[in-house]
């Protein structure tokens, strides 16, 4: 007999939720949740919100996080339940991604009220839009996302392990501009803008910069015929990074780039530069990293604290000043057909988040005793 948790998780999956396209999944939710006895509310963005008070009156406030959408190709995704783990039939993602943080948030409620567990104050917020962005999370005000600490099911790894930093993102779109001419005709009176951004993206530093910086030139796109000289391209990129510092450095590499290789071959760049999101950095010996490892131990499995370099609800929440970590779910080959969650760590999700709720109360207790 399969644990409830592999049930509700291959209903959910079965469900079509790429970004921008998570009302049927929005739906179904409210309907489990409302179903439970709960009473959630979906907000303008369309996230789902969840607050329940507990029976302890004193205690710490807990928010708990996963996102509805998934990437692509996420539609009419078959899993299939070998016997270790959960794929997808080869055609799809499977959507553990973040499925599998859903379902067990499901399963989490129904041992609550089954189990009879203590607690303050428990959030539960769904975003959507996360793969596009992080634009349900953007969409949340300082008021939603108050709590004590914020675990954020939406990472891969093993469960009972977590992730406490992840990289700042910066994005930089460079609009080359050159001069058109009939490349036949009168060629000297061009200027290809396609070779002064292929002289800046050949100079750029790309890839893995350091052990805390990533940088990437993602999409170029320009010209509009051979006989013609391109008049203008355009390059985004993007840089990452968990240290401040490096990103800066990056960034302006990046730029002087493409301002020198305009300026040697007669065009001109526009740069259009935003942050994307804020880095998350928690301290190792913070209380919430201890309460994960306080929890971990209770079920003997390991808690490593793992720095990331990606970005996810995560960075938004800690970013509006609530102590956040990311948690290990299980999930693996995120983002690829060959995604994979095994049995073992969907059905100890559930409990292993039990035990955070039982560990913060446990915590919050001794260290005002103390
Ligand atoms: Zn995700």
């Amino acid at each position: 007999m399969p644990e409830r948790v592999v049930n509700t998780f291959l209903e959910l999956v079965k469900i079509n939720s790429t970004s921008r396209n998570e009302a049927e999944m929005r739906g179904h939710l409210l309907g489990e949740l409302r179903r439970l006895g709960y009473r959630p509310a979906a907000d303008k963005k369309g996230n789902v919100h969840l607050t329940l008070s507990g029976a302890l009156a004193n205690g710490p406030a807990l928010l708990f996080n996963a996102h509805l959408d998934t990437v692509v190709p996420g539609n009419n995704i078959q899993p299939r339940v070998l016997a270790d783990r959960i794929v997808s039939d080869g055609t799809t993602i499977l959507g553990a991604d973040d499925k599998a943080g859903v379902a067990a948030l499901l399963e989490m409620l129904k041992l609550l009220q089954e189990k009879k567990i203590l607690f303050h104050k428990i959030k539960i917020i769904l975003t959507v839009e996360e793969e596009i962005g992080l634009r349900g999370a953007k969409a949340l005000s300082f008021q939603d996302v108050q709590a004590d600490y914020c675990f954020v099911l939406d990472s891969d790894g093993a469960v009972g392990s977590v992730v406490n930093k992840a990289p700042a993102q910066e994005v930089l779109d460079f609009r080359v501009r050159g001069r058109s001419a009939h490349a036949g005709l009168e060629p000297e009176a061009g200027i290809n803008a396609i070779k002064i951004a292929a002289l800046a993206v050949s100079k750029i530093k790309s890839g893995r910069i350091d052990s805390e910086t990533t940088a990437n030139v993602g999409v170029i796109r320009g010209g509009a015929a051979t006989n013609i000289v391109p008049e203008e391209v355009l390059v985004k990129t993007e840089a990452r990074s968990r240290d401040e510092r490096s990103l800066q450095k990056q960034a302006r590499g990046m730029i002087a780039a493409f301002q020198k290789a305009a300026q040697k071959l007669g065009g001109t760049v526009e740069i259009a530069r935003r942050r994307e999101y804020e880095k998350v950095d928690v301290p190792p010996d913070a209380p919430i990293i201890k309460i994960s490892r306080l929890a971990a131990r209770r079920l003997k499995l390991p808690h490593r604290v793992l720095a990331s370099g990606g970005g996810s609800d995560a960075s938004v929440i800690f970013g509006r000043g609530v102590p956040t970590i990311g948690l290990c779910i299980g999930m693996e080959k995120v983002h690829t057909k060959q995604e994979y969650i095994t049995l073992r760590n969907l059905t100890l999700l559930p409990k292993y988040l039990l035990e955070i709720i039982r560990a913060a109360n446990d915590y919050e207790r001794t260290a005002v005793s103390r």
